[in-house]
């Protein structure tokens, strides 16, 4: 159960690398603070003819390295705060991976699940046209999050392109590809936190078959990770979706997990496996435990029984602060997500690279160029670490604050 905010959760990480790389206290303050944020309402008519006023989001963390990107989350729990932290993230996230953009994030306060089709889509759009001012290819790019999908994408861009005049797929990421998206885009995530985990697992001299694994969160990051890591030889012994979770010490298996919830709508009551609460399923037995759901999951108050040694972070900001100080002295080693999940992002840059040439890649091509940064991200974060003495997480910020640093202090304050 969370204890703290994301919101102070990042900004204690951002403060950690900080005082750990000597950051200009100017650069520093700029960096504390979104570049901008708005708030929209988003009224909607519902399929009763009623009309329903959602809260919305977007807020542009900071723009020094290009555009700001981020995805739009649809979750009853989004407040500005959260958004806040989640673009902050971002901004490290792009960094860290090298590639050419900004942080930002957006989000509406909304159970996505409660509305029909219709209202969706009627929502999506509104929510669309009242951020327009903030997004476009060569502004802010949103993507998929919590809650959304490629649908919500394509309309996001087709209300942006009906405005405009003329098609603009390079204004979202994770689009289908019939208008624009990229081969590999569904599954970047999963599969960049694949390499990563395979990356570590060859760094800490473990062997893969001998992995037993547990993910928290069977969504698209989640269930990819599951199939991806099996696929690679890992043992799968426990798997939770927002109702709970089962284990099964023997391993468990994609195909049964996805038969099982076709039929049931869940996890729970799998044959052979055991029940547990999302709360047991973070503290069972097993070497490699990848929180793949949402914030503040690993906390003070669970983070002393958690029995892996090595906590890979498929999700954003699964882990606060508290958590992290006791799994330093516990010697767990803590992968962090602005390095572990960093895969959507890397493939979303891909996918607005080919749309804004108007041309496509293979998925070979996709996954080999993701494979690639996401190596090459992990050996330099391994290296900031090894150098300046300092933990995963402190290495990866410090990694991304200083190329922000870099760019901001190379284009000068304005005025
Ligand atoms: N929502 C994803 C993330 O948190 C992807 C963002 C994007 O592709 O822009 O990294």
């Amino acid at each position: 159960m969370k204890t703290g905010s994301a919101w102070a959760s990042a900004l204690s990480q951002l403060d950690e690398a900080a005082a750990a790389m000597q950051l200009d206290p100017g650069v520093h303050e700029v960096l504390r603070n979104p570049r901008r944020a708005l708030e929209v309402s988003v009224p909607t008519r519902m399929d009763d003819g009623t009309v329903t006023v959602f809260k919305g989001y977007r807020v542009h963390h900071n723009t020094s390295r290009g555009p700001s990107k981020g995805g739009i989350r649809y979750h009853p729990a989004v407040t500005l705060e959260e958004v806040k932290a989640l673009a902050m993230w971002m901004t490290w996230k792009c960094a860290v991976v090298g590639i050419p953009f900004g942080g930002a994030k957006g989000g509406v306060v909304v159970e996505p699940r409660e509305l029909s089709m219709g209202e969706l889509q009627r929502m999506t759009r509104r929510y669309t046209s009242e951020i327009l001012p903030f997004i476009g290819p060569e502004r802010d790019i949103p993507a998929p999050d919590l809650g959304t999908n490629e649908q919500v994408m394509a309309w996001i861009m087709d209300t942006y392109s009906t405005r405009e005049g003329f098609s603009v797929p390079g204004v979202v990421t994770g689009k289908p590809l019939a208008i624009g998206g990229s081969a590999g885009r569904n599954q970047a995530t999963a599969r960049g936190v694949m390499y990563i985990t395979l990356a570590t697992l060859k760094h800490r001299g473990r062997a893969i078959e001998d992995t037993r694994v547990v993910v928290q969160g069977y969504g698209n990051v989640g269930g990819g990770t599951v199939e991806l890591l099996h696929e690679q030889g890992c043992r799968i012994v426990g798997v939770s979706d927002v109702k709970g979770g089962v284990y099964n010490p023997d391993g468990l298996t994609p195909e049964a997990l996805r038969q099982h919830q076709a039929d049931t709508g869940g996890l729970q009551g799998l044959e052979g496996a055991q029940d547990v609460t999302n709360e047991e399923l973070l503290e069972l037995d097993c070497d490699l435990l990848i929180p793949a759901a949402i914030e503040g999951q690993l906390t003070r108050l669970n983070a002393d029984r958690v029995n892996a040694s090595i906590i890979v972070e498929a999700a954003n900001g699964p882990t606060e602060p508290e958590a992290d100080e006791i799994f330093a002295q516990r010697g767990i080693a803590v992968v962090p997500d602005i390095l572990a999940n960093a895969g959507g992002v890397t493939v979303s840059y891909f996918e607005w690279v080919q749309d804004i040439q108007a041309y496509s890649w293979s998925e070979d091509e996709v996954n080999d160029r993701l494979r690639k940064i996401m190596e090459q991200s992990y050996v330099d974060v391994l290296a900031m670490g090894e150098s300046r003495g300092v933990k995963m997480r402190t290495a990866a910020t410090m990694l991304g604050v200083g190329r922000v640093a870099e760019a901001h202090a190379t284009r000068g304050l304005y005025p």
